[in-house]
């Protein structure tokens, strides 16, 4: 098995899921004491918030293309990004690398299509809503994405000012299921849980619609590249 290099931090509530499921699907996949050969990278979340706010995606990308570039001397064999949003910045990872960089989109829209979905609702900070680096790559695999047309600033404040910091509560949990249904009412036929700690709150026992989540199948398919 490959090393994975992991950059996350993101927050680390969702590096802290990634961690589990990568040993996990590693155990599944080989069994007994296996468990996954991996290098987590977390960051100060905090400064890298504030480049996003301010609009500093360049800066940002410089700090995670370095981390990336660190990961892969320490013997990385493949290199993933724990969160949906700074995927803006995966073209400037990817010319740091040498080695294969999973991008989050790409096993998200591979599952989507397995399950002959066609139209899908897309859930995830304001950035990644409302900015089309991951719609675009979306829809570059023919998927047709509907984003919420009402509240986008409640659905991402609910991600850092709550999920983020640990904080479930069932009001916002409400808040999501009815986006979702607003989505489901506009067509979608699933709805893409894009941002790695939507997970906290919502899953097919509470989604109005089939969800596919991020965090799930990211540190799946990085198993799985990891292992190929
Ligand atoms: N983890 C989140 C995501 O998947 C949001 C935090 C961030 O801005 O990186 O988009």
């Amino acid at each position: 098995m490959k090393t994975i290099g992991l950059i996350g931090g993101m927050s680390w509530e969702s590096t802290a899921h990634y961690y589990a499921v990568l040993n996990r699907e590693t155990a599944r996949l080989r069994g007994g004491l296996h468990s996954a050969a991996v290098i987590v990278h977390s960051v100060d979340f905090a400064p890298i918030e504030a480049m996003q706010r301010a609009g500093n995606w360049e800066g940002a990308g410089e700090v995670l293309a370095s981390i990336a570039r660190s990961l892969e001397a320490q013997g990385c064999g493949v290199v993933g990004l724990a969160t949906n949003t700074m995927h803006i910045c995966a073209p400037q990872i990817v010319a740091a690398l040498t080695v294969p960089f999973v991008h989050i989109a790409a096993p998200t829209a591979e599952a989507l299509l397995a399950d002959g979905i066609g139209k899908v609702g897309l859930l995830g900070t304001r950035f990644t809503m409302e900015k089309r680096f991951y719609i675009d790559v979306l829809e570059a695999q023919g998927l047709d994405v509907l984003v919420p047309d009402v509240g986008i600033t409640n659905l991402n404040g609910i991600i850092y000012e709550e999920l983020c910091l640990g904080i479930v509560r069932e009001p916002s949990r409400q808040i999501y299921v009815e986006a979702i249904g607003r989505l489901q009412a506009r067509g979608a036929e699933a709805v893409i849980l894009g941002c790695t700690e939507i997970n906290m709150l919502i899953d097919d026992s509470v989604s109005p619609l089939p969800t596919y989540d991020t965090t799930d199948l990211h540190a799946k398919a990085l198993v799985a590249a990891a292992l190929a």
